[in-house]
């Protein structure tokens, strides 16, 4: 006969401790059982199989599945698409109910109505709650009660929100024991869903309290290790976004703020959906990018002949990483020095980034390209030998990314800065003061 449980579906929220839907699952009135769909539809249009993320996920399932199998239960993953996957679940157990967490990329807010309807046509109930952010959709809103669009305005309301409404942690660990007692069942290998073992080395995460007390003083000097590098853990759930600021909290104000931007830029894609594949502000999507496949790729393979942007797109393609501050340089440099759509370094670093994350993601190249929300002002062109001298004034981080930059084989400089700076101001000057006029006429 099959047993009555309520199903757990792990997504970007890989952990077991202080879960909010995992917790509700729990607390249900069925065992629980712990799942996880490595989804075709995503697999399959990564192109490269040597992937670390796939790898990253993998490993922290693993990790698990080991804890799961110490209190004597088990992690079901599986293979497909979500919904052929929900059949197999629904034929292998009397589902009563699925809980999981909100997921408000585009694509999952699609398959999540899929799932919802397929599960509701078989009369089981689909939960979801709030667990990636600390506020979500329309918590923090002007008085007015429409969105913020400016950083700062947003997070004081923000703060005020947490001090009336301090973050709640989930005990999920004392409900361990209403896991679906089982024996583990093993999770496919790698290379059965077609992907190969990777460098990465997962580990779970922990603040490091030295660089969070310093980070105000560190976080902008790519040559050191001044950043949390918590990223990816963020991005997978393999660290609690609500545990995370308990401890930022008394610590770091200006770490409390990154963390803030985050909740803002998934607010922003909330509200305006059009960000996904258009500007912000509207009027940017006219600005006539140049179509140069050779400038793309020197940019891409960091061979620009600036060492600061060379070394931030190898870093990039070697590791899967690259410092904000550097991710800032790069990205100016390819929506303004290069006059290169920012849609196209969006794509490269979704390709690549470890951590990638649409909403961060596409809010940093809209700020870098000046066309999103509370942006950097189109005028304000970084120089890529200023940002040098003040953020890597040793060349340490440049040196050991591009350690040929002052040999002869070197390439020569794309565009000379001044040359690229005229450029870019007379071409966005004439698209966005033509739009001006236009709406100052209406
Ligand atoms: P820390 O400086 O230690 O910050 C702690 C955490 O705060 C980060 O892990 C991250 O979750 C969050 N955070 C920090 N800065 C930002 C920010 N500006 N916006 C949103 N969240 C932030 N971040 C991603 O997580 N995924 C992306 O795909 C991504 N793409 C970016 C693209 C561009 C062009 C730019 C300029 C920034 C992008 N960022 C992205 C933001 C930022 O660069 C990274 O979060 C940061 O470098 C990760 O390193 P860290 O964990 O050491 O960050």
């Amino acid at each position: 006969m099959k047993k009555s449980v309520s199903i757990f579906w792990f997504r970007r929220d890989l952990r077991l401790e202080d879960n909010s839907g995992l917790w509700h699952a729990l607390t249900s009135d069925h065992p629980a059982v712990p799942v996880f769909i490595f989804d075709t539809n995503i697999l399959n249009d990564l192109t490269d199989k040597y992937d670390r993320r796939v790898h990253f996920i993998h490993q922290a399932l693993t990790h698990i599945q080991s804890k799961l199998a110490s209190i004597g239960s088990s992690l079901h993953v599986l293979y497909g698409t979500p919904l052929n996957c929900f059949q197999t679940l629904l034929n292998t157990y009397d589902v009563q109910a699925v809980y999981a967490n909100h997921d408000y990329e585009p694509y999952a807010a699609m398959r999540d109505n899929l799932i919802k309807d397929y599960l509701l046509h078989k009369n089981v109930s689909f939960n979801t709650f709030k667990d990636q952010v600390v506020f979500e959709k329309s918590e923090v809103m002007k008085d007015d009660g429409t969105p913020y669009t400016v950083f700062t305005p947003y997070s004081k309301k923000w703060k005020l929100l947490l001090q009336q409404y301090p973050v709640h942690l989930f005990d999920t660990h004392t409900h361990y024991s209403n896991f679906l007692p089982q024996s583990p069942i093993p999770l496919p290998h790698l290379d059965e869903i077609g992907f190969n073992h990777t460098d990465i080395v997962f580990s779970p995460p922990e603040l490091d309290v030295l660089i969070a007390k310093d980070y105000n003083l560190t976080r902008n000097f790519p040559g050191i290790k001044g950043t949390t590098r918590l990223s990816m853990h963020l991005r997978f759930g393999t660290i609690s976004i609500r545990s995370l600021v308990t401890q930022v909290l008394p610590l770091n104000e200006t770490l409390l703020n990154e963390l803030i931007w985050r909740d803002f830029y998934h607010m922003i894609l909330w509200h305006f959906p059009h960000v996904v594949n258009h500007a912000f502000k509207k009027e940017y999507d006219s600005i006539p990018w140049r179509d140069s496949t050779e400038d793309f790729e020197r940019w891409c393979s960091g061979l620009t002949g600036y060492p600061i942007v060379d070394a931030g797109m190898r870093e990039l393609n070697e590791t899967g990483y690259m410092h904000n501050r550097v991710r800032m340089i790069v990205a100016s440099f390819l929506t303004k020095h290069l006059l290169i759509d920012w849609r196209k370094g969006e794509a490269y670093f979704a390709q690549k980034l470890l951590d990638f994350d649409l909403a961060a993601n596409n809010g940093g190249w809209q700020w870098a390209a000046g066309s999103g929300c509370d942006a950097a002002p189109y005028f304000r062109i970084f120089n890529p030998h200023l940002q040098t001298e003040k953020f890597d004034p040793k060349h340490t981080y440049i040196a050991h990314w591009v350690p040929d930059y002052q040999e002869f084989s070197y390439p020569p400089c794309i565009i000379e800065h001044d040359v690229a700076r005229k450029r870019c101001l007379s071409v966005y000057k004439n698209v966005l003061d033509t739009k001006h006029d236009k709406y100052n006429l209406q």
